[in-house]
């Protein structure tokens, strides 16, 4: 059940309305890594998970979007504003002033109509913990670009609260995901076959212009087994 209360979850105040900063915080209104994205990415997670306390962690966070895309869209709708008050700013912006008269619609910061397909449902719930943690480490990149575009005081507080938020959602789904019954590798039912899994295939080789053969924990730990150059080798698909 939703119940819409008439505040926002932060205070948002604008000194001064810049139409093109506007325009590139839609991103985070209809974007990819926006906020209704999370929204709907979450909760509908959660409609489908049958693990009560995490089906609990997703739709408190679904919500919780829902609250930032307020707080986004009322932000967006500040900066916006000169759009719905001067011709001159509606004719460098059509498609804002024109199609949705000056105001937030679900669009990215190009105009991209928002889609489902930014969404990610897979009905396995380690899967879905994944998912949720990389999206909020896109949120959280780009609230951080878009604070590089502006310098009005009551715009930032704003942006840094919604992208503190991302951090503390990730470092929740990520305890959600720890504390599963399951490896960090264990993914579904079935196990993978060790034969197959220990293998390293050092498939892009040689040192040059373009790079250097490396090594890191991925390569060299104890469970792994570098083959090198495995195109040359004997090895084929049959
Ligand atoms: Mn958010
Ligand atoms: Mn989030």
């Amino acid at each position: 059940m939703y119940h819409h209360v008439k505040k926002l979850m932060f205070e948002v105040n604008v000194g001064e309305a810049d139409p093109r900063f506007g325009k590139m915080l839609l991103e985070q209104f209809g974007g990819e890594n926006g906020e209704l994205a999370a929204a709907m990415q979450y909760s509908v997670q959660g409609m489908n998970c049958e693990d009560p306390a995490r089906r609990d962690l997703l739709m408190d966070i679904g919500t919780e979007e829902l609250s930032h895309l307020e707080v986004i869209g009322a932000l967006a709708r500040m900066h916006l504003k000169p759009l719905r008050e001067s011709d001159e700013a509606a004719m460098a912006d059509p498609l804002i002033a024109l199609v949705g008269g000056g105001g937030v619609g679900l669009h990215n910061s190009q105009g991209a109509a928002w889609t489902a397909d930014y969404v990610s449902v897979s009905g396995q719930l380690e899967v879905d913990l994944r998912n949720n943690m990389a999206a909020e480490a896109g949120a959280k990149i780009v609230y951080e670009r878009l604070l590089k575009y502006t310098d009005d005081a009551g715009s930032r507080d704003a942006l840094k609260f919604l992208m503190a938020r991302e951090i503390a959602h990730l470092k929740a789904f990520g305890r959600a995901l720890e504390s599963m019954d399951k490896g960090p590798l264990e993914i579904g039912d079935l196990p993978a076959d060790e034969e197959y899994v220990t293998p390293y295939y050092n498939d892009s080789t040689g040192d040059g212009d373009a790079g250097q053969d490396s090594e890191g924990p991925w390569n060299t730990a104890d469970d792994v087994e570098v083959v090198e150059n495995p195109a040359f080798s004997g090895m084929a698909v049959s």
